[in-house]
């Protein structure tokens, strides 16, 4: 065994924690969030820990990284699926639709010299809880803008 894969054995708990958190959590949780999620089993964990974990498990594709707005949010759902943006927040939620997946894959036919495998779509704007907070003084700051 390489000394390598003898400091990786030594993360392999920690690995599961974290792996076992984002399934069972299928937000798409910061780095903040997982720590403190897997700080609950693993008292002794670092924030820098959970974030190389969470860097190496995205490495090794059994998770997926999205950065939204300069914050990584990672998440295990492979299903191919789309993303609600919030530009405000930058909160993220899944948005299933088969039919853009079919669309997209089909644009990517005509795409040359590209194999595509999926797709992944983000829509970015406002969410809900965003709109209702800002009330009409900040609605009216976006019409004097536009
Ligand atoms: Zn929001
Ligand atoms: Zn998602």
């Amino acid at each position: 065994m390489k000394p390598t894969e003898k400091a990786d054995m030594k993360y392999t708990n920690q690995r599961v924690e974290i792996l076992t958190f984002l399934r069972e959590h299928d937000g798409h949780p910061t780095v903040d969030e997982v720590y403190d999620g897997v700080r609950q089993k693993l008292t002794r964990i670092s924030k820098a820990t959970v974030y190389k974990n969470l860097k190496f498990l995205t490495g090794k594709g059994l998770l997926e990284e999205v950065n939204v707005k300069g914050v990584s949010r990672f998440e295990a759902n492979f299903i191919p699926h789309h993303h609600l943006i919030c530009r405000e927040c930058g909160s993220m939620e899944d948005f299933n639709s088969e039919q853009l997946l079919d669309y997209s894959m089909k644009i990517a036919e005509e795409i040359e010299g590209f194999t595509i495998v999926s797709t992944s779509t983000n829509f970015y704007g406002i969410c809900k809880k965003c709109k209702e907070s800002m009330g009409s003084k900040e609605s009216k700051k976006f019409e004097e803008n536009t």
